[in-house]
């Protein structure tokens, strides 16, 4: 496959995602909440998590929110991601993708989703749309209460 190819698939994935998102919504109960802004671009988005009773795996995760389609379908691949991770890998993912984002490591085979999001890293301006959910999702858990108030910003 060629490199406009790959490139052309993984816009429609992008794209897909944010026309058809599959995790969009409020998880039920909510444990942790946390709302993030891209000021840069607009972006808004609040995601709600709910974790396993002794609190230490994400159970399931959901996003609500307006923005661009790199950030809504950023937040979708994160939520599929993410659900059935301890809170310790995901944290390690937070940081993995920031990586990615930078241009440094991708993800290994079982993850290779979350791949389509690399060709960002290209576009700078771009990167803080595809951050803001990972950004958001850091600060819902390692939040010491459930429900912080106001926005966590990337900017
Ligand atoms: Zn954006």
């Amino acid at each position: 496959m060629s490199l406009d190819n790959l490139r052309d698939l993984y816009q429609q994935v992008i794209l897909e995602r944010y026309k058809k998102p599959r995790y969009r919504g409020q998880t039920e109960p909510i444990d942790r909440r946390q709302r993030g802004h891209n000021p840069s671009c607009g972006d808004t988005i609040e995601l709600t998590v709910k974790l396993n009773p002794t609190g230490d795996r994400v159970e399931d995760v959901r996003f609500q929110g307006e923005g661009c389609a790199i950030a809504m379908a950023s937040a979708d691949l994160m939520a599929e991601a993410i659900r059935g991770r301890s809170i310790a890998e995901a944290l390690e993912m937070v940081e993995r993708f920031q990586q990615m984002m930078q241009g440094k490591v991708e993800f290994p085979q079982e993850l290779r989703k979350l791949n389509v999001m690399q060709g960002v890293s290209q576009f700078p301006v771009r990167i803080k749309c595809a951050t803001l959910s990972w950004h958001t999702l850091k600060a819902a858990l390692e939040a010491v209460i459930p429900e912080p108030v106001g926005f966590v910003s990337n900017e």
